[in-house]
């Protein structure tokens, strides 16, 4: 089949949006109550000649910011398994967090390549300075984007597609 990009995030930061920005749309699912992931489908997308598929795994992260919790955990690396490259979404407006880390923590053991995305930067000034906190995060450089407007998207493909 097709390769897979798993987009994993902590709730509420915009996954859903992000995988609507970057998916060819079909059977799209509104989500009008935020943070909740109803459905985990495989999308197609395709950037510069390359064919892979989205999955957004938000239903599995969920986390009270806190804790992490093991099954979820165990889950969750089931998804990224199959998955050729992972997008870390979070949000470049909250800032980083504690559930961030944890998250990120978890993403370096796993064996997939890694994507920072910093979600929720309309201004592409303002999207380097909040991105700039990420670095923190061990996960190399943080994409500033914006999946409602589309800011930063083409970057974060080019990305993904080298990866494939
Ligand atoms: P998910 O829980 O991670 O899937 O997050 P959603 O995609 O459901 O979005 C959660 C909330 O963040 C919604 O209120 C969205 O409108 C908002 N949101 C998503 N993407 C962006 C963005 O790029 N910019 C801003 N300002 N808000 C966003
Ligand atoms: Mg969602």
């Amino acid at each position: 089949g097709l390769p897979v990009v798993a987009i994993v995030g902590r709730p509420n930061v915009g996954k859903s949006t992000l995988v609507n920005r970057l998916a060819v749309v079909r059977d799209a699912i509104v989500h009008d109550e935020p943070g909740v992931t109803r459905d985990r489908t495989y999308r197609d997308a395709f950037w510069r000649d390359r064919d892979f598929q989205v999955v957004d795994t938000g239903g599995l992260l969920f986390d009270d910011d806190s804790e992490f919790l093991p099954h979820i955990r165990q889950q969750a690396s089931l998804a990224l398994a199959e998955a050729k490259v992972a997008i870390f979404v979070v949000d470049g407006m909250a800032g980083l967090s504690a559930a961030d880390e944890a998250i990120a923590q978890w993403l370096r053991e796993q064996s997939v390549p890694v994507l920072l995305a910093v979600n929720k930067c309309e201004s592409a000034e303002k999207g380097l300075i909040q991105a700039a906190e990420f670095w923190q995060l061990g996960l190399g450089e943080p994409f500033p984007v914006s999946g409602i407007h589309g800011n930063g998207t083409g970057d974060l493909l080019d990305q993904v597609v080298d990866r494939l």
